[in-house]
């Protein structure tokens, strides 16, 4: 759908709810036509909250004062088995910029997955590496790459990151993940400190120029311990508005509810489907290290954000008149 800049604008900043209500039917509906009813399971284990960046948002940035965890291989195969019984047949393999995870071993673990559930598709999201980095992982069998763009606007990024961190970098990484076939994600936070409506507008025209295969947005949420720690959370119902344009200016792309929506909430990831979603990721790694995975504060990690209640979260996508399917749930259309 052709949606003009002032278009776009004017539904970001309408206070009429008849307008807000025609884009949430209009998401849907274009969803619908591409998906049909179904949202995509995905299991996220989160493997390492060591990191070496020190991003001034986040919960697990080098400097933050946090106990640290990192799972084992065997902990990862074992998060794996237990999902692929409960039906998820994507595993998604997210952590901080781990150095202990090395080519070899990220390489290990997806050939691994991959023999172990070849009808599973294994994303990872391990933040910026080298293109031959990125190159041995796709060839060990990695599908998909999730990384986000954070903002697309240089300056803002100069001011969400420490100066030893590379807008250009971040953006390299993306066209590197795209050359090497990867089914590539990404994303910005909503709300983020300095964010206006200037940079997100540049943000969408970099979701529509680039056309990722996946887009993860959320509410930025304040993380205790962080030089963000005062500023507040992101809206939820601009959130769910800009769910709705990404959907109708990519009719195809492959977006989360995401947990930090979830968070701020209650029946943030309901909303969030009926904004035109139609994933969710679901928390698979051990349950005594996913309050260690604090990126920001009261992160929720149980009840339907849990894989083991995925019997609970597939009820409620019934209610809502959605189907939960059995399988990996791979974008729709050209890249
Ligand atoms: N290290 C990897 C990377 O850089 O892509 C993956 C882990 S990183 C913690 C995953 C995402 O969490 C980031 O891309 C960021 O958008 C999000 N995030 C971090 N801190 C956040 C906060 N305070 N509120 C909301 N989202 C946050």
């Amino acid at each position: 759908m052709n949606l003009s800049s002032s278009e776009i604008r004017r539904l970001l900043t309408t206070s009429d709810p008849t307008a807000v209500d025609a884009l949430m039917e209009e998401a849907e509906r274009v969803r619908d036509e591409v998906y049909g009813r179904r949202v995509f399971m995905r299991g996220l284990i989160e493997v390492s909250n060591h990191c070496r960046n020190n991003c001034l948002y986040c919960g697990i940035r080098r400097d933050a004062d946090c106990r640290r965890y990192r799972l084992s291989p065997e902990q990862i195969m074992d998060c794996c088995r237990v999902g692929h019984e409960l039906g998820f047949r994507t595993f998604v393999l997210q952590g901080g910029e781990d150095a202990w995870f090395t080519d070899e071993r990220v390489c290990q673990l997806v050939r691994g997955i991959k023999e172990a559930y070849p009808d599973s598709a294994v994303t990872l999201s391990l933040g910026e590496r080298d293109y031959d980095s990125y190159a041995r992982l796709r060839e060990a069998g990695a599908d998909r790459y999730l990384l986000r763009h954070e903002t697309a606007n240089r300056v803002h990024y100069g001011r969400l990151h420490p100066a030893e961190m590379s807008f250009d970098h971040r953006m390299q990484c993306l066209r590197d993940l795209r050359r090497l076939g990867y089914q590539v994600g990404a994303g910005f936070m909503v709300g983020s400190p300095y964010q206006t409506l200037d940079t997100l507008m540049e943000d969408l025209r970099f979701i529509a120029d680039f056309r990722p295969e996946m887009v993860g947005i959320g509410p930025f949420i304040p993380a205790a311990g962080t030089p963000f720690e005062q500023e507040p959370a992101g809206s939820v119902e601009l959130t769910l508005r800009l769910l709705a344009i990404i959907r109708l200016l990519h009719p195809q792309v492959l977006l989360p509810a995401t947990t930090a929506l979830g968070t701020l909430h209650p029946t943030g990831r309901e909303r969030a489907i009926a904004a035109g979603a139609n994933v969710v990721m679901p928390n698979l790694s051990p349950q005594d290290t996913r309050a260690l995975y604090s990126i920001y504060n009261n992160k929720l990690a149980t009840g339907s954000e849990a894989a083991e209640s995925v019997a609970d979260l597939r009820l409620r996508m019934q209610a809502i008149g959605m189907e939960m399917p059995v399988e990996r749930g791979d974008f729709k259309g050209k890249s």
